[in-house]
């Protein structure tokens, strides 16, 4: 089967994250906790200053638990800190709570904290940020894709991306989105995202503020309706934010021309946001709210997005990763689960990407993962799926993907064809 896509786009990427991890240090060879010992501690792309970050471990076959006297025993000296493969804990040593000013008895930061941590990272030297940018281009260029749409933008990273839009270094059109994770960074950010959009380019273009309003499905975190595991008591997930807050930031955000994205995984915490919405649009503040994942939607949710400005943004390759445990998890409330064929009858704008690093920059895994997530009772996607994996609008960068059988067979970017190794 073979694709012509204009402007092929993935709606939700960690852009600087997947330069980083394609350069840095890979957590996924480890099959126990003693391979620690295995990392080449030479290795200058595996630093943030003095700090060692490395990305993807996932103890489920490990003989032991995770703990941060292990990462002691291998690193007495140094902070360390390893997001899991899922990207919503972190596994650290007693050096970098330390500088964190954080306590934990474990060594493992889950969620909120773990972004934070995230946040309090020395930043990368220009120079490593300038060959994570490349690389990041690389990665997504070979996969096909011209458009993304970043949700981890910082300033730094903006000054050089402006930097290296105007010396015509970038092989993208990117999109940026800032994350805040407390009330008390959101007025700077804000500030900021403003004043970014006056220096936006013709390749890059600020959209606004991004926060996590729930968790994960994997950690049982995402926010549910009902509980976990088809129980009928017990834990349905949680919020990370009081609903207020989201409100008040939704509409700040709006007030000043910017786009406002939630992270919601959990149907009740897609159903929250999107009544927080009509209430926020009933007093007359009117913007586009953009929800990412969105990989659980009730009917009634989707029938209240109808006089919103909403799109989703979903990643069907998520499917392949959550397949094995999905209904048993979610019990009852498998029904609402990767609810694209509901969006796209209620005409709901959608748009697919894929997440990186957290899953690979690919279009074919999202074709895949909709033709076989059929074979498990979710309603097969009747949209256009080069439609939905196109940025929607055809004045940014012209550009267009012919990928065929999974194959990328030509990719033209900007008016210019792009070679590939
Ligand atoms: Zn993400």
């Amino acid at each position: 089967m073979l694709f012509k896509i204009p402007r092929l786009y993935d709606s939700h990427t960690h852009f600087l994250a997947t330069g980083e991890f394609s350069a840095g240090l890979h957590l996924g060879f480890m099959k126990k906790a003693d391979d620690l010992a295995l990392i080449d501690l030479k290795n200058p792309a595996y630093y943030r200053s003095d700090w060692i970050v490395g990305f993807g471990w996932n103890e489920t076959d490990w003989p032991e638990v995770p703990h941060k006297s292990i990462l002691d025993k291998y690193f007495p000296d140094r902070p360390v800190f390893f997001p899991r493969m899922d990207g919503h804990r972190s596994w650290v040593n007693t050096r970098a709570l330390q500088l964190l000013g954080m306590t934990s008895d474990t060594g493992l930061l889950l969620e909120k904290e773990h972004l934070q941590a995230w946040d309090k990272l020395p930043e990368f030297t220009k120079d490593q940020q300038r060959r994570h940018v490349f690389s990041a281009c690389r990665t997504y260029n070979k996969a096909g894709f011209t458009h993304v749409r970043d949700m981890s933008c910082t300033p730094s990273l903006w000054n050089l991306l402006v930097e290296m839009s105007e010396k015509n270094e970038l092989t993208l059109a990117i999109e940026e989105n800032v994350t805040t994770h407390e009330m008390d960074d959101f007025e700077g950010m804000l500030d900021f995202c403003q004043r970014a959009k006056k220096s936006e380019t013709p390749l890059l273009r600020m959209k606004g503020i991004k926060l996590f309003y729930d968790g994960s499905l994997g950690s049982e975190t995402a926010f549910l309706s009902k509980p976990y595991n088809g129980k009928a008591e017990g834990p349905r997930g949680r919020t990370l934010w009081p609903l207020e807050q989201v409100e008040e930031i939704m509409m700040r955000t709006w007030q000043a021309g910017l786009e406002f994205s939630v992270h919601t995984i959990g149907d009740e915490a897609a159903h929250q946001i999107v009544q927080s919405a009509r209430k926020i649009s009933a007093q007359g503040f009117v913007g586009r709210l953009n929800l990412e994942h969105a990989q659980m939607l009730r009917p009634e949710t989707i029938q209240m997005m109808k006089p919103l400005h909403v799109r989703c943004h979903m990643q069907p390759c998520h499917w392949l990763s959550d397949k094995v445990w999905l209904e048993q998890k979610l019990g009852d409330l498998y029904k609402y689960v990767f609810p694209w064929e509901a969006l796209k009858v209620a005409q709901i704008p959608i748009s697919f990407g894929c997440d990186s690093p957290v899953e690979p920059p690919s279009f074919w895994r999202n074709k895949v993962a909709l033709d076989e997530s059929v074979h498990a009772k979710i309603r097969k996607f009747t949209g256009d799926l080069a439609l939905a994996h196109s940025h929607p609008d055809a004045t940014f960068a012209n550009s267009f993907t012919v990928i065929e059988e999974g194959v990328v067979q030509e990719i033209n970017f900007n008016g210019k064809s792009l070679l590939l190794e």
